[in-house]
């Protein structure tokens, strides 16, 4: 991933801009991109239980072929799995010619689950954070770093569009990176299953599991293995895993060093290899699209089961208390 140097932040002026959808990332891109003085409207469906929410946020909502059909740059943020129908239905018979069309995630465009039409302009804003985080890095004008990519570049002018959205949302001039969809769709499936939320929940579950079942109470085994988490995660994010090293005693350090890697050992490197493949070949977007209604099925299944964890039950009490100062 190379820097973006392109520095057109008016690109966008001249724009109409449709933000489809009001979820974690349609909130902040739309009320991001109205504090920076853009004319947009957001795009909902007429039963939208966020048409309220936008509209007292002064936001301008409309039904979505009527905001898409108006507008010369439409941003799609309605959840990947819904994308490929909601694109064929709604949204591809309305875009006019030379439309700027942006994504948030690059699945439904790597993966070909929607059918670009000719003589369209499609760029990639993938914020590094979730949508509450953006608004308020944007509020506190500090900004975050973000991924541009373009995948179909009809005008020429693509790349400046891309590096303008990604400037009025509230990205930092020197963290936007240039990368392509297929880079950012496989490396932030990989990141979230291997690492962030697949591998670390696996890992805090069976720290914890090993402790209890050696007799440890449960309390000792959430903070060592879950409520810790947070006190490491800041420092690695501060300072790196050297700069985390050197804040920690000489003791974790010395435990660490010496025991991470019979953790995390050749099983689990395989592992990981066996899941990036599966992201690349497509078969895990094939599975989590092909039949939307038994993805949310299993989801609901899997997390019911994962609800009734005991580290749920000990983790709802130790939080209520230091939260609630009791
Ligand atoms: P979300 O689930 O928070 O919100 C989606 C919104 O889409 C809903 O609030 C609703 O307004 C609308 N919507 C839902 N179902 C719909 C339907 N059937 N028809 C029409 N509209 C519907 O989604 P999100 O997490 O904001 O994700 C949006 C995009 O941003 C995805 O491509 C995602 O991969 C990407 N993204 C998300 C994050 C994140 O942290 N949440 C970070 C980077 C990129
Ligand atoms: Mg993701």
């Amino acid at each position: 991933m190379s820097c973006d140097n392109t520095r057109d932040k008016n690109v966008l002026t001249k724009e109409r801009i449709a933000v489809i959808g009001y979820g974690s990332q349609g909130h902040a891109h739309a009320l991001n991109l109205l504090d920076s003085g853009l004319n947009l409207v957001v795009g909902l469906r007429p039963d939208s239980p966020h048409r309220p929410d936008a509209l007292s946020a002064g936001l301008v909502v409309e039904d979505i072929p009527q905001a898409v059909s108006k507008s010369n740059v439409v941003i799609i943020l309605v959840p990947d799995e819904v994308q490929p129908s909601l694109f064929a239905k709604q949204i591809k018979p309305n875009l006019k010619p030379n439309t700027y069309l942006g994504f948030a995630h690059g699945l439904a465009v790597h993966f070909k689950k929607i059918e670009i039409p000719p003589q369209t302009n499609v760029f990639l804003v993938a914020p590094r954070g979730p949508g509450r985080l953006i608004r308020r890095l944007y509020e506190q004008k500090t900004g975050f770093a973000c991924s541009i990519a373009v995948a179909c570049d009809e005008s020429g002018a693509t790349w400046d569009i891309a590096n303008g959205y990604a400037s009025a949302i509230g990205a930092i001039p020197g963290a936007i990176y240039r990368t392509t969809f297929a880079e950012e769709c496989q490396a932030d499936l990989f990141g979230e299953q291997a690492v962030l939320c697949g591998g670390l929940v696996e890992l805090i579950r069976a720290g914890y599991e090993t402790l209890t079942d050696a007799g440890f109470s449960p309390e000792m085994a959430y903070f060592e293995c879950l409520h810790e988490v947070k006190l490491i995660a800041d420092l690695l994010c501060e300072k790196g895993i050297a700069g985390m090293r050197a804040s920690i005693s000489t003791t974790a350090r010395f435990g660490g060093l010496t025991r991470g890697s019979r953790i995390i050992g050749e099983e689990v490197r395989n592992a990981m290899k066996s899941v990036l493949e599966e992201i690349q070949t497509g078969r895990f977007a094939n599975e989590l699209l092909s039949d939307p209604k038994e993805t949310e099925t299993r989801i609901a299944d899997l997390q019911k089961t994962e609800a009734h964890h005991p580290i749920e039950e000990v983790g709802a009490r130790i939080r209520k208390a230091i939260q609630g100062g009791s």
